[in-house]
């Protein structure tokens, strides 16, 4: 018996970590770049990249407004880093004038982008993981952090105080990338969620 369908958004960004980790995880994972394949797919995972060029693909590949209307509908995600921007509601530093990257509306939060890249581009560390027994160990590449989560949004984990992983229903967003890692524990808690 295969596990859940679930897609990986693979126009631009780290797609191959991203669906051998949810092979490992027990999924049945396929690369999405069409509407056909996105319509196929019980969930979907968006990887790091670069949110501005991510956005411009969607629209160029007319896969935004139907993302955000599978997203709507309920449609399990999780976001890593790039992702995690593109599923908030609300994006500060979006980005540069015309290519700005557009909120999906996944999740009830607003994320600033590149929030630690100010401080140091990249760094790595152990974090406590709600649901997950041991810490994660998570890599940090010009991330995001979250300034403000709704009211139905649960914070999963955080690094020197900023909120770094969350989850709203079945839609979970983390800043860091645990993709890169050997850990697939992250990974198995968004394909249980399927
Ligand atoms: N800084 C990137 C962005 O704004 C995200 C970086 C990443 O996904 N590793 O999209």
């Amino acid at each position: 018996m295969s596990g859940p369908r679930v897609g990986v958004l693979a126009l631009q960004g780290d797609t191959r970590e991203h669906l051998a980790a949810l092979r490992e995880a027990g999924a049945e994972a396929v690369t999405v770049r069409r509407l056909s394949e996105l319509d196929s797919v019980d969930g979907l995972v968006i990887p790091g990249g670069e949110s501005t060029a991510m956005t411009h693909l969607l629209q160029a590949f007319e896969l935004l407004e139907p993302l955000r209307a599978r997203l709507a509908d309920g449609m399990p995600a999780y976001g890593s880093c790039a992702g995690m921007i593109l599923l908030a509601s609300e994006i500060l530093d979006a980005g540069t004038a015309g290519r700005e990257a557009l909120p999906l509306g996944g999740i009830d939060m607003t994320v600033r982008r590149n929030a630690f890249g100010r401080q140091v581009d990249s760094f790595e560390g152990d974090l406590d993981f709600s649901g997950v027994d041991t810490p994660v160990h998570a890599v940090f590449i010009r991330a995001p952090w979250v300034e403000r989560v709704g009211e139905s949004v649960e914070v999963l984990a955080r690094a020197d105080d900023h909120i770094v992983a969350v989850r709203q229903g079945k839609v979970l967003a983390t800043a860091f990338h645990p993709e890169m890692t050997g850990d697939r524990r992250v990974h198995k808690l968004f394909v249980d969620l399927l």
